[in-house]
């Protein structure tokens, strides 16, 4: 079928409405009417080229929510009505030792990713900045009734990515955790973090978010612009979560952790970041790195925020502003995820 989308034409280019064709419904598969799609900022560093040449067109979405129109003969956990979402992935191998493991984002034989990757028959995959998709069924996760449509969708990016490692690196009661970044991720960890009942920090640019901080959890709030933070948080945390999308000095922040600390670094910037390794022998620190979650991962952490009452805050844009909300999200102004209402795009 023929459907409405808005794609960057080529690298850096401007968004626009276009159409894109998606697949006959297969018998594994799940047609989704989408009603949201977060704007992530990896979103921003695809279709601004950040991260190499991309398959333009590219229609960018990876953090959908709709309800399911029609299933596949073989499909049995999802039906027509089911409020359901889709990720930063749409297929993997299913039997490599990751796929085994629930990592299927680390699929040994390449997982698909959600827009600008090649999709098992060869095509490429257009993500969800349209008004249909038409997903594997074992990649459409249930989206709980209790949880606002629109505040969901950040939660299958933006969630996963910062719950994975918050619970690999065990957040909890007792645990100091803190926050770099005060964005989609940043917030998300936020509320996340708390939930877990870790004492949270945020260490954002500046104090302008620090009442927004506060509310969403965060214990202590500190601006890295001034220098003091660094020596008033030397050795205090267990765990930092570094969010920011673009290169920050790592050994900065190593400098922030106890011993046996880890930073786990989810922020993707274009730029390497420079390390040095003094900064870990030091204090027998650790500096890993994140990406997204499993599938049944994705589904603990949507029945975790259900749970919690925990969703995003969004700011939901027709389609028109799009260009608008990337060059807000690259100006650090955004509260805390720009969501498109993909009803506009009819
Ligand atoms: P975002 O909403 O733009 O948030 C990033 C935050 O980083 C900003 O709000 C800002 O927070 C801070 N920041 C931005 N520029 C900075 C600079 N020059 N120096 C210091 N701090 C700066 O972006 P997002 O959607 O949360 O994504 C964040 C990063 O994670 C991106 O690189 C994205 O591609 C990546 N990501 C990775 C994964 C993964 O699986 N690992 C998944 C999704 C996204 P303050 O204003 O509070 O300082
Ligand atoms: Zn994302």
């Amino acid at each position: 079928m023929r459907v409405n989308a808005y794609a960057a034409p080529a690298a850096g280019q401007p968004l626009v409405p276009t159409t894109i064709e998606r697949r006959d419904v297969g018998s594994h598969d799940v047609l989704i009417e989408i009603q949201y799609a977060g704007i992530c900022h990896s979103d921003i560093h695809t279709v601004n080229g950040d991260w190499g040449p991309q398959p333009f067109p590219v229609v960018p979405g990876h953090e959908i929510v709709g309800i399911v129109a029609e299933v596949g003969t073989d499909v049995t956990r999802h039906k027509v009505g089911d409020r359901v979402g889709v990720g930063c992935l749409v297929n993997s191998c299913g039997h490599c030792t990751n796929c085994q493991g629930g990592d299927e984002q680390y699929c040994a034989n390449g997982m698909v990713p959600t827009y600008a990757g090649v999709d098992r028959d060869g095509t490429t995959t257009q993500g969800g900045y349209s008004t249909h998709v038409v997903v594997d069924a074992d990649y459409v996760l249930s989206v709980p009734q209790s949880l606002d449509p629109a505040a969901a969708a950040p939660l299958l990016c933006a969630g996963i990515t910062t719950y994975a490692p918050l619970r690999r690196w065990a957040a909890g009661p007792g645990k100091k955790v803190a926050i770099v970044g005060l964005g989609g991720l940043g917030h998300m960890a936020v509320k996340i973090a708390h939930a877990l009942g870790a004492e949270v920090t945020v260490l954002s640019q500046t104090l302008k978010k620090q009442e927004d901080g506060l509310r969403l959890g965060a214990d202590a709030y500190y601006a890295t612009s001034d220098l003091d933070t660094f020596e008033q948080l030397a050795g205090r945390f267990d765990l930092i979560i570094n969010t920011v999308s673009a290169s920050i000095d790592p050994n900065a922040y190593l400098g922030l952790l106890a011993i046996d600390g880890t930073l786990v670094n989810v922020g993707a910037p274009a730029e390497p970041l420079s390390l040095n390794v003094m900064s870990l022998i030091g204090g027998r620190r650790n500096f890993a790195g994140s990406m997204i979650g499993g599938i049944a991962l994705t589904q603990e952490m949507l029945d975790f925020c259900a749970d919690h009452g925990i969703g995003s805050e969004v700011e939901v844009i027709p389609a028109d502003r799009i260009n608008q909300a990337y060059e807000r999200v690259l100006a650090s102004d955004v509260r805390y995820r720009f969501v498109i209402d993909t009803a506009s795009l009819n």
